[in-house]
């Protein structure tokens, strides 16, 4: 399979070439150059699948030319190892909603169902190449954790993550930093997540820095990310419907980045059979307001009971803005650069109405994300974390609904205990870090101290 730029200034690049590429060089992101299809008799035989079976059925023609099925098969076993629930993304009813949950992985978050197979991806390419490579990112909380844990001990990979200090949840900064491997560099920066996000930008943009030391990425941007995601869609509508390719089934997905959604959104178009798609968001409704509207227009960033979703502007939209706009890369890129010059773009009416077509979209808030968490605690005992309670809530009209739990409750034990007064039982990968040796460098927040603390630990 070969990749393609949404803004159409890269060659076709391989598999391989996409995901150590990241962001595209001409900035854009990379998308296959076709959609892989699936028929109603496939569909059938998937459906009987277990996860991690379907992930290689899923997954293999778009790693074509660079993964033989074996060598993914490989990879998928060592990447869902870390699961603790041998369903790995199991389908359950709370009370009569259907709950997909995506956080049994390492860190209690979805986001290691994509990062444990980066992590392992990247290490397998760099064995290939004889490569090295310096990972850096910034997070507000979940992201941060994930990808040490897709990485910790790798002998080619250094990552080093910035996030705010004391501004992360107690939980979400000991799972960091409790994380002693060599190859792992916690930077606690005095300033907010957006300072460390423009650090990240900046070091980025610094093109002899970023060539002499190796830069990766591990944001959403990577097309890995969203190709191992397609996986669960495709898995929850075989435990739905049985393999039926007449059974529609609607997904509720809280949303940020649009990495999550844009994967259903694939699968849509691989050929599951999918009703709507339910984009969900807390207060930061840049993209509810987009659905709703046809108007794309970022605002500022407001702290909410759900920060995994406090972002205005979201990576991947632009992923689906290049099939909204026919695949038609110079109007992606005119389009995005009157969004950088103007900080707005806005789409066509019959453009909104396809859109509409498939998506819903709506913003929760704050009240309502606890009063949804405390109703369903109340029907049937079941504890949603915040971020899935901005799903639940934003599909209470469609019954039937798959809402995609995104995080483990224990993980955001504050808005839980505020909406029903007790806190989730933590799951085995939250017990016992408090007490543990932690590791951690606090640093002033700008590029130039980060720099020279990445030089210094990389001389050694
Ligand atoms: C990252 C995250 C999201 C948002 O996912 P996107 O792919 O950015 O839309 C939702 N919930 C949780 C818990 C997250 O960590």
């Amino acid at each position: 399979m070969r990749y393609l730029s949404t803004r159409g200034g890269v060659a076709p690049v391989s598999f391989a070439d996409a995901v150590m590429m990241g962001l595209a060089t001409d900035g854009g992101l990379l998308l296959p150059e076709s959609i892989p299809q699936v028929d109603a008799a496939t569909l059938a035989r998937w459906a009987k699948l277990s996860f991690r079976e379907l992930a290689v059925e899923v997954m293999l023609p778009y790693v074509a030319g660079d993964l033989s099925r074996d060598q993914l098969t490989a990879l998928v076993r060592r990447s869902y190892a870390g699961f603790v629930h041998p369903e790995v993304t199991p389908l359950v009813n709370a009370g009569g909603l259907n709950i997909l949950e995506l956080f049994h992985g390492p860190t209690a978050a979805f986001k290691d169902v994509a990062l444990q197979f980066l992590g392992n991806l990247f290490e397998l390419l760099l064995e290939r190449r004889d490569g090295r490579l310096n990972i850096l990112g910034a997070t507000s909380g979940d992201t941060g954790s994930a990808a040490i844990y897709g990485v910790r001990g790798q002998q080619r990979i250094q990552i080093f993550i910035l996030h705010p200090y004391k501004r992360v949840s107690p939980i979400q900064e000991l799972q960091m930093t409790t994380v002693l491997d060599a190859n792992v560099h916690n930077i606690a920066l005095r300033g907010t997540f957006d300072d460390g996000q423009r650090i990240v930008k900046e070091l980025f943009n610094d093109l002899r820095f970023k060539d002499e030391y190796q830069l990766g990425a591990v944001n959403s941007i990577n097309w890995a990310r969203i190709l191992a995601q397609i996986t669960y869609y495709f898995y929850a509508w075989g435990r739905l419907s049985g393999g039926d390719a007449g059974r529609k089934a609607i997904f509720s997905v809280p949303t940020g980045n649009f990495g999550d959604i844009f994967a259903g959104y694939m699968a849509l178009r691989m050929g599951l059979p999918v009703e709507r798609l339910v984009l969900a968001t807390n207060r930061n409704d840049i993209l509810s307001r987009f659905v709703n509207t046809g108007v794309y227009a970022a605002g500022e960033v407001h702290p909410t009971l759900s920060p995994s979703m406090d972002i205005q502007v979201s990576s991947n939209f632009e992923r689906y803005l290049y099939f909204l706009l026919g695949e038609d890369p110079a109007l992606v890129k005119a389009l995005m650069q009157q969004m950088a010059s103007s900080g707005r773009l806005e789409v066509s009416a019959d453009k909104l109405a396809e859109m509409q077509s498939l998506f819903s979209a709506a913003a929760v808030s704050e009240e309502e994300t606890l009063g949804q968490i405390r109703e369903t605690y109340q029907r049937c005992g079941y504890i949603l974390d915040p971020h899935t309670a901005v799903g639940v809530r934003a599909a209470r009209d469609l019954p039937g609904t798959v809402c995609l739990a995104t995080a483990h409750p224990a993980k955001f034990g504050d808005a839980v205990r505020q909406a029903i007064g007790v806190a989730a039982p933590p799951p085995p990968s939250l017990q016992g870090l408090e007490g543990k040796e932690t590791r951690c460098a606090v640093l002033e927040a700008s590029a130039a101290a980060v720099k020279s603390f990445m030089q210094e630990t990389l001389a050694r």
